[in-house]
């Protein structure tokens, strides 16, 4: 359980992350979504006692991260996959993190089998490791004192198609199995397959929290027809928002309030769907849009 209480960061006169209070719940894979620069970093590096809040508090397991005996133990991180000394060895970096966790060698030979860094890979230096291999790393270290939390920012970055589906399915086992996952990305798409809940961040400020179901229904209804002039007018008419998105019209209505709604206009529907994760793509672009802040981001 990670829980976020009023949590705030600020530089100078400048708020990056401003009063954001959420929790993390065991059993569950928590996708934290939100542009660049929109405070998901430093979030996690406050709960992970790395940058001390301006206000707030942040708690893993009941209690502060930095009083955790052991943390490794029982929080698995990863925020920079780069952070490790680039003239070590894969298998030096997690025989290290071993013998300070107090774990058998034995483990490392299983995480390096776990995340797919073969015998040669994990005697190479991390300077010769490319993004992907550093990611496969920094997760196997996470892993490595078998904790029952994972912070993991942007984890699928420099992954390849076939490294976030293995991610996906090692991260859904971790979280069926009681663990708590919170998973951060820029990307809807790298995390939605494997997220329940999203937290959405936007200017340092949480603009959605909810279960994926709820958020994919909020994402509305995609339609298409014969007509959709007059059907975009009579969904209007009978008070829902209607959007035009990609050739198709995309409305707050529930399927079945369209095809009513078509059936009465007599207009013919060629498609009629839940809106699905284009719609929460939309959705999540739209809460974001105008905090987004790409242009200054670090
Ligand atoms: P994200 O992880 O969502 O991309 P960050 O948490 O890294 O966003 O950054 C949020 C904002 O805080 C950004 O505008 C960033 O430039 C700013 N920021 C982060 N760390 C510092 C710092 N040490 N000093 C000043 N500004 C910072």
């Amino acid at each position: 359980m990670i829980t976020v209480e009023h949590l705030t960061r600020r530089y100078g006169s400048y708020v990056a992350v401003d009063d954001v209070s959420f929790e993390v719940r065991p059993g569950s894979v928590t996708g934290f979504l939100g542009p660049n620069g929109a405070g998901k970093s430093t979030c996690m590096r406050m709960i992970c006692g790395l940058t001390p809040p301006s206000g707030g508090v942040a708690r893993v397991l009941g209690g502060s991260y930095t009083d955790l005996p052991n943390p490794g133990r029982q929080v698995g991180v990863l925020l920079d996959a780069a952070a490790q000394h680039n003239g070590r060895t894969g298998r030096e970096i997690l025989s290290l993190g071993a013998i300070l966790m107090g774990l058998p060698k034995s483990r490392v030979d299983e995480m390096l089998h776990l995340v797919g860094l073969n015998g040669d890979e994990s005697k190479r230096r991390l300077r010769d490791y490319s993004l992907g291999m550093r990611q496969r790393l920094g997760i196997a270290h996470a892993l490595l004192g078998d904790p029952k939390v994972l912070i993991l920012d942007e984890p699928a970055n420099g992954l390849d198609p076939a490294g976030i589906r293995w991610m996906r399915t090692l991260l859904r086992g971790f979280a069926d199995e009681g663990g708590t996952v919170l998973l951060s990305s820029h990307l809807l798409h790298e995390i939605e397959v494997v997220a329940d809940h999203f937290i959405v961040i936007g200017r340092g400020k949480i603009v959605a929290n909810g279960p994926k179901s709820q958020l994919m229904a909020a994402a509305g209804t995609s339609v298409r027809s014969t007509d959709d002039m007059r059907l975009a007018g009579a969904l209007q008419g009978a008070g829902f928002a209607v959007d035009g998105v990609g050739g198709a019209i995309r409305t707050d209505a529930e399927p079945a309030q369209v095809g009513r709604i078509a059936l009465d206009q007599q207009i013919a529907l060629i498609e009629l769907k839940a809106a699905g994760s284009a719609g929460l793509e939309e959705m999540f672009l739209q809460l974001t849009a105008a905090d987004a802040r790409e242009g200054v981001a670090a």
